[in-house]
């Protein structure tokens, strides 16, 4: 039998692939090496952030999204899932199902396509002879939606198998992770919390201030500030570090007339010290602007999502279809997109299926 179209990998865009397939009445299969929507099951803590209606092209490390973000917005993405029967609600523009649990979106997206779905197969080869694609030599497709993701937490990297039909790879990094940073400044604060502003600075360059909880760790900082700051670290080279704001609404000199401890952690407090000494600053001052220089990303286990994959240049932007090989789509996370926390991942991933899909329609 020949299928008009194969999916490769059951996360988040090959399963919105999947659902719409059936409801165009396509002859499809979707390949999964593991449980489908793995991934998805894990996503928000567990509450599944599955878009943002803010939703904008700078959220993202290219505008290569811009026309499917503009032509498939959050209120599609919304809308998709309220058919499905899965109810949404929106809480600061983040978008969740109304329970808040991912196993609801895992299950929904998964029921559409059980009969079509394969679990526990991998692919190892994809071959094109003449019109037709051909699976692990085992199954053919007049298309192939390739939507492996990337191996951040929980995933696995499948890219390679597209490096055969001449298609560029952007090496991957962890983002949405915790920074390393240098440890001098840092002794003895492992699992201390504190409210803070983050700013990343390349060399005396500011580049972004994140606000939000901080958590020290042995090796550097944690907490949704420095994930979003591992965006930037992640996406260019540079000479980076962090100035840290343990008391942004309050200047030096108000700071000046309270006791260090009075402000700040204990713990925190002694490292304040020692900086102001060592960089000849007042203890106020280093309160404002506590830098730790950043010497790396945490793990791809631990990251969110990579940044990186298959070369936004040999890809149409409108119809995520290859420009090598025709009848080729690449959706989510495995091409050279990565987005802000908040939801972005999970609408690209969702807004790429659909603007394929729609392709394929035609
Ligand atoms: C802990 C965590 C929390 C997150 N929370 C959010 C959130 O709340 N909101 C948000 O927007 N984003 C979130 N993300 C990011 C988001 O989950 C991903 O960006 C998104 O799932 C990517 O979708 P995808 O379809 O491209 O890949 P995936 O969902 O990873 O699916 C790819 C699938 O392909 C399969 N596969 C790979 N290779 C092969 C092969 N050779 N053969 C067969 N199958 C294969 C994999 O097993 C996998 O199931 C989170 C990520 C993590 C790790």
């Amino acid at each position: 039998m020949i299928y008009d179209l194969i999916v490769i990998g059951g996360g988040a865009a090959g399963l919105v692939v999947g659902n719409l397939a059936k409801t165009k009445g396509f002859k499809f299969l979707i390949l999964e090496m593991n449980k489908a929507a793995r991934k998805i099951r894990v996503t928000g803590n567990g509450k599944c952030n599955l878009t943002n209606l803010d939703m904008r092209p700078e959220y993202y490390n290219d505008d290569f999204v811009k026309d499917v973000i503009y032509s498939y917005p959050p209120q599609k993405v919304i809308s998709f899932f309220e058919r499905m029967g899965v109810k949404t609600k929106t809480v600061e523009n983040r978008v969740y199902p109304y329970n808040e649990s991912a196993l609801t979106v895992a299950s929904f997206l998964i029921k559409g396509v059980q009969e079509n779905l394969i679990e526990g197969y991998k692919v190892e080869s994809i071959k094109k002879l003449e019109d037709i694609f051909v699976i692990n030599d085992e199954y053919k497709a007049k298309n192939v939606f390739f939507a492996t993701g990337t191996d951040a937490t929980m995933g696995h990297d499948s890219v390679s198998l597209l490096k055969a039909f001449g298609h560029r790879l952007v090496p991957f990094k962890p983002s949405l992770v915790w920074l390393k940073t240098e440890v001098g400044y840092i002794k003895g604060l492992n699992g201390i919390r504190a409210k803070a502003a983050l700013s990343l600075f390349d060399k005396d360059k500011k580049i972004a201030v994140e606000r939000g909880e901080v958590l020290f760790k042995k090796e550097g900082v944690s907490g949704i500030a420095a994930f979003m700051l591992s965006a930037y670290v992640a996406r260019k080279d540079g000479d980076y570090s962090l100035s840290i704001d343990f008391a942004e609404d309050m200047t030096a000199t108000l700071l000046s007339k309270y006791p260090l401890e009075g402000v700040v952690k204990k713990e925190i407090s002694h490292n304040i010290f020692k900086q102001a000494r060592d960089r000849k600053i007042s203890p106020e001052q280093a309160v404002k602007d506590f830098r730790l220089k950043i010497i790396g990303l945490g793990e791809r286990k631990f990251a969110q999502v990579l940044s990186g994959g298959i070369d936004l240049g040999d890809m149409d932007p409108k119809t995520m279809c290859s420009k090598l090989v025709k009848g080729l789509y690449i959706l989510g996370e495995c091409m050279n997109i990565d987005g802000q926390c908040g939801g972005y991942n999970l609408h690209w991933a969702f807004a790429s299926a659909m603007a394929a899909m729609e392709s394929i329609s035609k």
